[in-house]
């Protein structure tokens, strides 16, 4: 069911052309503005039933970002007891869910590239922006480090650099969109030993999801997740255990963030900007906490300024003191000395007070 490479090669083509006009893409998103997705966008399936939980897809993710290596190796399973989600580091995770006696499920977890993105939305100066290919990528020379897409993603993807002083990024999958670009597979779909992952055209793979679903009943839910997931999503689910024990939320509706904002909101006129001064809401926050933490700051400089003083005046103190007694000690020295001279002075005059008399002795 994989994508043909000349049509795939094609596709990309002609989205890379319609896309890039400076360099990235022109493309939508970041507004809260509904927009009903790019049709003949891509996206991958995962195949739950298929996946062996071998961590080759979170080894080629690191490897094809060029990420830090982990401590542990990816040939290390014990990690997948935990249950572990992505970071600033890792694009991409596999967790183990256990069911009775039953064989253990293995689910990959990673940004889940939404039709309609929340990060997009959320994101006033369009850093995050969905793609003609279906990949939500990120653009750091416009960031400007609210971290209101952190806040908005349904899925809590996008993570923070926050180990980075000078330039801390979001990040998080990019559906390999450099990749896409020049016509190959995303990293972690062709590391794949199982064909869990599958790409191809969005609309191709529901199909292909839907014929498994019908053509095994017994293997799978009636559910694709992902078809309609928050307006949906470029990545796509099949299992065979309910989605909700297995990590992953079915809470979410069916409703596009944007959707969800504008519809209602909308309709109301008093509360028709609502969307925008939420968002000013939390960057007030965001903003707050700045401010503390810059409050902070000047109060711990103040007080080591103070400390500094404090030890500072004391030093003057002792130096004084010691120059004080240092002088006492040259006075006394020199008045000494002086007290001395003239009493050896005192003694030479009797000395000379005297002689004449003797001299005189000496002529008689
Ligand atoms: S999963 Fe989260 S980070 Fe990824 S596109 Fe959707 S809202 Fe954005
Ligand atoms: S698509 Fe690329 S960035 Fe995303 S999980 Fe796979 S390898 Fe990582
Ligand atoms: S490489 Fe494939 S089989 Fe292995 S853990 Fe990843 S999705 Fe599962």
């Amino acid at each position: 069911m994989a994508i043909s490479r000349r049509k795939f090669l094609s596709c990309i083509g002609a989205a890379a052309l319609t896309t890039t006009t400076n360099g990235l893409s022109k493309a939508y998103g970041a507004s809260n503005k509904h927009f009903k997705g790019h049709p003949d966008s891509f996206g991958i399936l995962h195949d739950i039933t298929k996946c062996i939980g071998c961590r080759k897809c979170e080894a080629a993710c690191n490897k094809v970002n060029e990420l830090t290596q982990p401590e542990k190796s990816f040939e290390d399973l014990s990690i997948l007891d935990q249950k572990r989600r992505t970071d600033a580091n890792i694009y991409t995770v596999v967790n183990k869910f256990k069911h009775d006696t039953r064989a253990p499920v293995f689910v990959k977890k990673q940004c889940n590239h939404c039709m309609e993105p929340a990060c997009a939305s959320a994101c006033f100066v369009k850093a995050l922006n969905k793609t003609k290919t279906g990949a939500v990528i990120y653009d750091e020379s416009l960031c400007v480090g609210c971290r209101y897409c952190m806040i908005a993603c349904p899925f809590e993807i996008p993570a923070y650099e926050y180990h980075k002083a000078l330039t801390p990024r979001i990040t998080k999958c990019t559906m390999c969109y450099p990749r896409l670009l020049e016509g190959k597979l995303p990293g972690c779909v062709e590391a794949c030993p199982k064909e869990a992952l599958i790409f191809g055209e969005r609309d191709k793979l529901l199909k292909a999801a839907w014929q498994r679903i019908y053509r095994y009943p017994d293997q799978y839910l009636e559910h694709i997740y992902g078809e309609h997931e928050m307006g949906g999503t470029s990545w796509l689910y099949l299992s065979k255990h309910p989605f909700s024990k297995i990590g992953m939320r079915e809470d979410l509706g069916k409703k596009s963030a944007p959707e969800l904002t504008t519809g209602p909101l909308s309709a109301v006129p008093i509360v028709v900007g609502l969307w925008p001064v939420l968002l000013t809401g939390v960057y007030a926050i965001s903003k707050r906490k700045d401010k503390i933490t810059k409050e902070e700051k000047e109060k711990a400089v103040a007080q080591t300024t103070a400390l500094a003083k404090e030890d500072t005046e004391k030093k003057l103190e002792a130096l004084r003191e010691k120059m004080t007694r240092e002088k006492t000690s040259a006075i006394n020295f020199e008045v000494k000395k002086a007290l001395e001279e003239a009493e050896k002075t005192d003694a030479a005059d009797k000395t000379d007070d005297k002689a004449p008399e003797e001299s005189g002795k000496e002529e008689n």
